[in-house]
């Protein structure tokens, strides 16, 4: 039967319901709260509310929650039931337009990193109309951003919404100065790519590394890992297909545009594209993505994984962040565009973007951090902790020659005018894709390729909005106040080359010689979570923050305790995991198995039989469970010292530095024990059954 694709965005309060369930009038006093940011007279947010419910109900909703995303990985929202019984005892359905535009969960159980007290707990949850409401599972979801009590922000929406006020702001001003007086609002873009692993339930099921942390903390490597490259866009097996198609059809009811489904590097692992949309859109579209993403995995029998690194020895999963900007007015301002005036316009806001990034690389290498990342950068599979941009050659050549006043070889076939004398033409594909940077210029827009797989989109967006305004405010100041404007367009470009062309490197990054050069060149290199994050309370990334009014200084330290603590919290768990499954699973079966060779040994020798491999096999097992069960007496203590260590950093750096190498150290003693006992004891799924089973 064929799909019937006028189901795509049923369930969403779109537009199309909008104008067919509110008056002329309603309507547009919603657009123009949702187009232009104006704010929603009660009277209206009542009357929408009334019509939002009623669709609800066709669609089978009985409940309405504010969604939020708290900063965890993970969306939140209670349910409240639309009843509201009668005096006669009957129940009617209501939903008011404070309903609809405020809510009041107890903020206390919340990440607020020192914002909130528990005898303040409350938190505010506001509707954000710029992403519509939808049912999904017969509860109407309503968009919110959550703060706290006192207007600090608790969660990624918050900062995000802000970012794009700001980025918008900034970059009016500098198209006002390029003489457009259409553009009213200019809008990041962003596609996620999400990669993520499908394996067998059941398997899943039998490893509490895999419920508890999301990721196998132990596993022998596969007699065959990636290494035959038959798996990326391979044929797709039909369990997996049939998950694809039930994804799609579940994300497409729901509005989000799922595009391209395919295998992988990794066995097991697979990506899905959306099409790009509004950041703030987009962003929720991510989250509810992965959400059904478990779900959908769950109802086939499977499980989805969304770890940065769920296997050793295999790739793990990133998530692109696709970025770029668009005006209400129809222009993809960083595509190089046809005419001339749109080509000087580009070079000014490529320039913004090259700058912004060296200036505030630390801040975007902030926003990919968290402890299953630090798995992926570096290795052979994702770029090291240095940002850098691709321009991709012809492009950097013609930043380049600006910046010595040169001659551009201008062949003209692969050149657009830019009708400036003073400026060369531009290349109209001059670029390759290159695979290895943490953010390329891929055509009309940049993609950060950094971000993990479990990470909320919604980070690196508004850091990537807040750099880029930043730099678009600097620029507006000089061509608002410049007397010869293309002069002053010539001497951004130069200047920016001249200043920033540090950051660009069409190289491979992930070579050792890139990481020597860029050390040359004074480019940060993170290596990892703890280093990382100190980015979000350094003096001059606070006071970018609060320039954009996109979060206070006490946002910005709130937020870097939630991340020191989370990464704590996640090793923590992490190593209780690996203990419990050492001491109850994984050094039993060894005993289990060196008492069986210890028997044979000695039933073969009664028999006259003398097989002294039999008995040094014994012998190396028991070494193991020595070996083994020290290792982790020795985790368990660190973990009781751990939790001793009041200073936060402190105790972050401790868990990076004493915490993750002796879990390594347990982890390779039992990978070598996996080898060496039979399969029938071992207790847990082996990485064969896990990768290929589906
Ligand atoms: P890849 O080569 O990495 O697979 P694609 O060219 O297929 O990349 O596009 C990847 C993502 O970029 C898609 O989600 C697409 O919708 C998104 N994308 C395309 N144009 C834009 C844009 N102007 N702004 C943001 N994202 C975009
Ligand atoms: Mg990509």
């Amino acid at each position: 039967m064929s799909y019937d694709f006028s189901h795509f965005g049923c369930k969403v309060f779109n537009d199309r319901v909008m104008r067919d369930k509110l008056s002329k009038s309603t309507y547009q006093s919603l657009r123009r709260s949702i187009d232009e940011g104006e704010p929603l007279e009660p009277a209206v947010a009542e009357v929408v509310a009334s019509a939002m419910k009623d669709w609800a109900v066709e669609q089978g909703a009985t409940h309405f929650t504010h969604w939020f995303q708290p900063m965890t990985t993970f969306t939140a929202g209670k349910h409240d039931s639309f009843i509201t019984p009668t005096r006669e005892g009957r129940g009617v359905l209501e939903f008011s337009g404070k309903e609809l535009i405020v809510g009041e969960p107890d903020a206390s159980s919340f990440p607020s990193g020192g914002l909130r007290n528990t005898f303040e707990a409350r938190g505010y949850t506001s509707w954000d109309c710029t992403s519509p409401a939808f049912v999904r599972e017969g509860t109407l979801y309503i968009p919110t951003a959550f703060y706290a009590y006192t207007g600090e922000a608790l969660d990624t929406k918050t900062p995000l919404l802000r970012s794009n006020e700001a980025v918008s702001r900034q970059a009016l001003r500098v198209l006002r100065a390029f003489g457009n007086t259409s553009a009213t609002r200019v809008n990041p873009t962003v596609g996620a790519e999400q990669e993520y692993f499908l394996i067998d339930r059941e398997k899943y099921e039998q490893r509490l590394d895999l419920k508890l942390c999301g990721r196998t903390l132990f596993g022998a490597r596969p007699p065959k890992g990636q290494e035959m490259e038959d798996h990326y866009c391979g044929r797709i097996r039909l369990r997996v297909r049939q998950f694809m198609r039930d994804l799609d059809e579940a994300l497409w009811e729901l509005g989000v545009p799922a595009k391209t489904e395919h295998n992988e590097a990794a066995p097991a692992q697979h990506e899905l594209a959306p099409v790009f949309g509004a950041v703030n859109v987009s962003c929720d579209h991510n989250q509810l993505t992965m959400e059904v993403m478990r779900e959908i995995a769950k109802k086939n029998g499977l499980a989805c994984l969304l770890h940065e690194k769920p296997f050793e020895g295999v790739n793990g999963s990133g998530k692109h962040n696709n970025w770029s900007l668009s005006t209400n007015d129809g222009q993809n301002l960083l595509d190089p565009g046809k005419t001339p005036y749109e080509n000087m316009q580009f070079l000014v806001f490529l320039s913004a973007v090259i700058a912004a990034v060296d200036n505030y690389a630390d801040l975007l290498r902030m926003s990919a951090a968290n402890a299953g990342n630090d798995f992926r950068l570096g290795g052979h599979e994702a770029p090291p902790g240095i940002i850098s941009i691709y321009l991709g050659e012809q492009l950097t050549d013609v930043l380049d020659h600006i910046a010595h006043g040169d001659v551009v070889d201008q062949t003209p076939s692969c050149v657009l005018e830019t009708g400036v004398a003073t400026l060369p033409k531009l290349p109209k594909d001059g670029s390759d894709r290159n695979r290895t940077s943490p953010f390329a210029f891929t055509g009309n827009k940049f993609e950060f390729r950094m971000v993990g797989a479990s990470a909320s989109v919604a980070i690196s967006s508004y850091i990537l909005n807040t750099i880029v305004a930043d730099s678009l405010r600097e620029i507006a100041d000089r061509l608002e106040n410049c007397a010869d404007f293309d002069a002053e367009i010539q001497k951004i470009v130069q200047e920016t080359v001249r200043d920033h062309g540090r950051i660009i490197f069409n190289g491979n990054n992930y070579t050792a010689e890139w990481v020597e050069e860029a050390e040359k060149r004074g480019l940060p290199n993170l290596q990892n979570t703890v280093d990382a994050i100190t980015a979000m309370t350094a003096p001059k990334n606070i006071a970018l923050m609060e320039r954009q009014g996109v979060m206070s200084g006490a946002e910005c330290h709130s937020r870097y305790e939630i991340m020191l603590e989370n990464y704590c919290k996640i090793i923590n768990i992490e190593a209780a995991t690996m203990c419990e499954m050492a001491r109850r699973q994984i050094l039993p079966a060894c005993v289990e198995f060196a008492s069986q060779n210890a028997r044979a040994y000695t039933e073969l020798k009664a028999a006259g039989i003398q097989n002294a491999d039999i008995r040094a096999l014994a012998a190396e097992i028991s070494d193991g469970i020595t070996k083994a069960g020290a290792i982790t007496g020795k985790l368990e203590k660190a973990l009781e010292q751990a939790s001793g260590i009041g200073n936060m950093l402190e105790n972050a750096r401790y868990h990076r530095d004493e915490i993750r190498p002796q879990m390594a150290e347990l982890r390779a003693v039992c990978d070598r024990m996996e080898q060496l006992v039979s399969a029938q004891v071992w207790p847990i799924p082996t990485y064969a059954d896990l990768l290929y089973r589906v």
